[in-house]
């Protein structure tokens, strides 16, 4: 038997014993914060797909982020790869964006079927497994590059699911400032979300919906925010100072 399947036949059966406890954003495991000595953030993009209001592009607000030469994580869904092809390769080869894996069917990632907002999680520990690497495999074939952080659609998890990510070599992209709470703050409001970050605060935002007040709050928030003297991160650039929730 090939040695990856004994190793995912085992995360299943050693899942499949223990009922998880925990049940939200902010469970053991998900990363919410980073070490920084200095005035650092770290902006997280999604872009969920699946319709054709979540499946589009905010194209002004990343070309915000590349004329002020931004770095940020895009979190992105196998169906938003999907509707946007193009686009998506077009990021994935500027070296300001790390592409990080929104999920296969953006499915809150439970081993036992759980819901919220009125979506339906991942049923077992083998759709967690399927939710995760469904993307991956979609994402390095595109690119060439395995994606190293998680990010479920909703955030939602429970604790073994995030195990599950971790036996699979990914962090789990959690976040302390909601930045545009799914693309519904007003331009105000996400400017003040912004601007009220703390160094080594991942913040999420969207990119996926133009018609939102995100991008106008996050070009008036980061603006702010290069004033007072912050840079910003992907994940990756400070892997090695992320802080799991215990
Ligand atoms: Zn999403």
């Amino acid at each position: 038997m090939p040695l990856l399947l004994i190793l995912l036949l085992n995360i299943s059966i050693v899942f499949a014993q223990t009922s998880p406890l925990q049940w939200g954003e902010n469970v053991t495991g998900v990363v919410t914060h980073f070490h920084s000595n200095k005035k650092e953030l770290a902006l997280t993009f999604d872009a969920c797909g699946g319709s054709v209001r979540s499946s589009q592009y905010d194209a002004a607000l990343i070309e915000f982020l590349i004329q002020n030469h931004i770095p940020a994580t895009l979190f992105i869904n196998a169906r938003w790869i999907d509707s946007n092809p193009d686009i998506f390769m077009k990021l994935s080869t500027n070296p300001l964006f790390e592409i990080a894996n929104h999920g296969t069917a953006h499915k809150p990632l439970s081993v036992e079927g759980k819901s919220i907002y009125n979506i339906h999680g991942t049923a077992s520990a083998d759709e967690v497994m399927s939710e995760i690497e469904g993307n991956n495999n979609k994402i390095e074939k595109l690119t060439g590059k395995r994606p190293t952080f998680f990010r479920s659609g909703t955030a939602y998890y429970d604790e073994n699911a995030v195990a599950i990510a971790h036996t699979l070599k990914m962090e789990i992209g959690g976040f302390s400032v909601l930045g545009d709470a799914g693309a519904t703050f007003s331009a105000p409001k996400v400017a003040q979300q912004l601007t009220s970050a703390h160094s080594g605060d991942i913040i999420l935002l969207h990119m996926n919906h133009p018609e939102s007040g995100t991008r106008e709050g996050i070009i008036e928030g980061v603006n702010v925010l290069l004033q007072e003297g912050f840079s910003f991160v992907r994940l990756s650039d400070v892997k090695s100072h992320l802080q799991r929730i215990p």
